[in-house]
């Protein structure tokens, strides 16, 4: 296929995830993304992962509806002259390492806010994660239904708090019962909200210029409200710009209802517009793949198993970097040199699984995998280059695992650096004691082990608690400050899965002594592959 060709698919694409905190709304977006991408026919078939619904971290039962929530991994929609490629982040209590590893595939992100609660925990965890790319952000103040918190006061605490500029896009009208709309300041028209649509595709509700005697008979007395505020919020906040918006300075800012499926159609506009096409991706060569180079290449940032009851398999995520996938076609796996032949990629079309015949830069496709894929592999048309960018993040939750039959030391390890390698969990070995410690970013992935272990590898295993706080590999670019970090700090150290070395801290604090008093050790929070 000729490079303009490819060009021209690639113009096309978009390819976002959405960045929240639980219950902010992201569900429900999701839906009506959906819908505005014609791809369902009423909103409210997405299932969603309710907090409390698997509350005791049920992995059968998880998995049972997993059939359903899976499906939605990864969702492609056209939508204007776009095609948009939509990559689903576990949030709840399948919060996970999966979900930061999601963000560094995406070329954008959608951050969703709960305007009656402002900045919330993980939203600022996942921001910190964006950071590592810079991502490009568009930001939608979600609820506009209820009563939210002064908009003003929103747009100064994302800016204070995540430290990005916001440059509002649409203004809200009001809130809660009285939610009238929203002024689109660029536009410069008013959108007017009407209640009762939250399942259909609404007719926009336009009255052109804010000076449009019209606004006074549909509004009354908020029309001048919403001339005085407009003036001082043109005053007060930065306009936005699209340099600084690709550069992860700077967002745009929505405000609606996803549940009213209001202002998410404003919001999309806004990400076909200006969100970056498929980017470029850094190798290990020091040369960057830029997603119109004709060769094809590609990277594993998700290996999900037993995804579905009546499919028993794992599939690896890939997202497409350069050139085309096409059915049938040899990929070389760099890491193994070996050379594959892809007869069956999956893709996920909102629903079911769906074969693809083709799939371009942006696009994520699904690697039937039978253990031999790992996070981060390279797939290449024959090059030996390896994508950079695709790390394990440091995990946030520690537990001790012991055998219930201690003959099985060796399966379990085995089993533990096996699922690690999917990027399930991580494993590290003390120096100066036979303990294994798994390391988790959400909770429910130590059932999933535990399960897992017991089905794939036939080990019974049970966890104990213990006194971790966190972990950071080390390295030093002096071998000999290293060695004697390593004979110093030995109680505190362990090897990963990788056979990395590890600092394990048991509190925030005796982190923060070990690198001052060793200053030539760097501690760091992510490791490439
Ligand atoms: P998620 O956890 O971020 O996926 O959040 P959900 O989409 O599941 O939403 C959490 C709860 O907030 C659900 O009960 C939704 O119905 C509700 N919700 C979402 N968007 C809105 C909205 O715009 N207005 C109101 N009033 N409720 C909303």
């Amino acid at each position: 296929m000729s490079q303009s060709a490819i060009a021209k698919e690639v113009a096309k694409r978009r390819t976002f995830a959405i960045i929240s905190h639980p219950d902010a709304g992201k569900t429900t977006i999701t839906e009506k993304v959906l819908l505005h991408g014609q791809r369902l026919q009423k909103a409210g078939t997405v299932k969603g992962k309710k907090s409390g619904q698997h509350a005791k971290s049920d992995w059968m039962e998880m998995e049972k509806e997993r059939g359903i929530s899976v499906t939605t991994s990864v969702m492609q929609f056209p939508y204007r002259e776009a095609l948009v490629n939509l990559l689903d982040t576990p949030g709840h209590e399948d919060f996970s390492e999966d979900t930061y590893r999601t963000l560094t595939a995406v070329d954008s992100c959608l951050m969703v806010i709960d305007g009656a609660k402002g900045v919330e925990d993980r939203t600022i965890k996942l921001m910190e994660v964006t950071r590592l790319r810079d991502t490009p952000i568009i930001t939608f103040m979600n609820k506009l239904d209820r009563d939210i918190r002064d908009p003003l006061e929103l747009l100064d605490e994302v800016e204070n708090v995540l430290k990005i500029m916001c440059a509002p896009i649409t203004w809200p009208i009001g809130s809660g019962k009285n939610f009238k709309g929203v002024y689109h300041l660029l536009n410069d028209e008013v959108i007017l909200y009407k209640t009762g649509q939250g399942h259909r595709i609404q007719e926009r509700q336009v009255i052109k210029g804010l000076d449009n005697p019209e606004l006074d008979t549909r509004l009354g007395d908020y029309a001048a409200e919403l001339r005085e505020q407009i003036e001082l919020v043109q005053g007060a906040s930065n306009e936005f710009d699209l340099e600084l918006f690709l550069a992860g300075e700077l967002t745009p800012v929505y405000f609606g209802t996803a549940l009213g499926n209001f202002g998410v159609d404003h919001m999309l506009d806004g990400l076909v517009q200006w969100a970056p096409r498929p980017l470029a991706r850094e190798t290990d060569t020091g040369e960057a793949i830029a997603a119109a180079s004709p060769e094809f290449s590609g990277f594993i940032f998700k290996i999900q198993a037993n995804m579905d009851p009546r499919h028993r398999d794992r599939v690896a995520f890939m997202r497409i970097v350069s050139g085309k996938y096409e059915k049938g076609m040899k990929m070389h796996q760099v890491r193994l040199g070996k050379d594959v032949r892809i007869a069956d990629a999956l893709t996920f079309l909102a629903g079911d699984r769906e074969h693809v015949e083709e799939a371009y830069p942006g696009d994520i496709i699904g690697l039937h995998n039978h253990g031999t894929i790992q996070i981060g592999d390279t797939f290449t048309a024959g090059a030996k280059f390896k994508f950079s960018g695709i790390p394990n993040f440091a995990p946030e939750l520690f537990r001790r695992i012991r055998l219930k039959d201690p003959l099985k030391q060796k399966q379990l390890l085995k089993g533990l650096v096996q699922l690690s390698e999917e990027g399930a969990v991580q494993v590290f070995r003390p120096l100066t004691n036979n303990d294994l410690i798994v390391g988790a970013v959400g909770v429910l992935q130590f059932d999933v082990v535990v399960h897992r272990l017991k089905s794939e590898y036939n080990v019974d295993a049970v966890y104990e608690n213990i006194n971790v706080a966190t972990a950071r590999w080390v390295t030093s670019d002096s071998e000999r400050k290293l060695d004697e970090f390593q004979r110093k700090a030995e109680v505190n150290l362990a090897f990963d899965g990788g056979d990395n070395l590890t600092y394990i801290a048991p509190t925030m604090v005796n982190l923060s002594l070990a690198a001052e008093r060793y200053p030539d050790i760097e501690f760091h929070h992510t490791r490439e592959h």
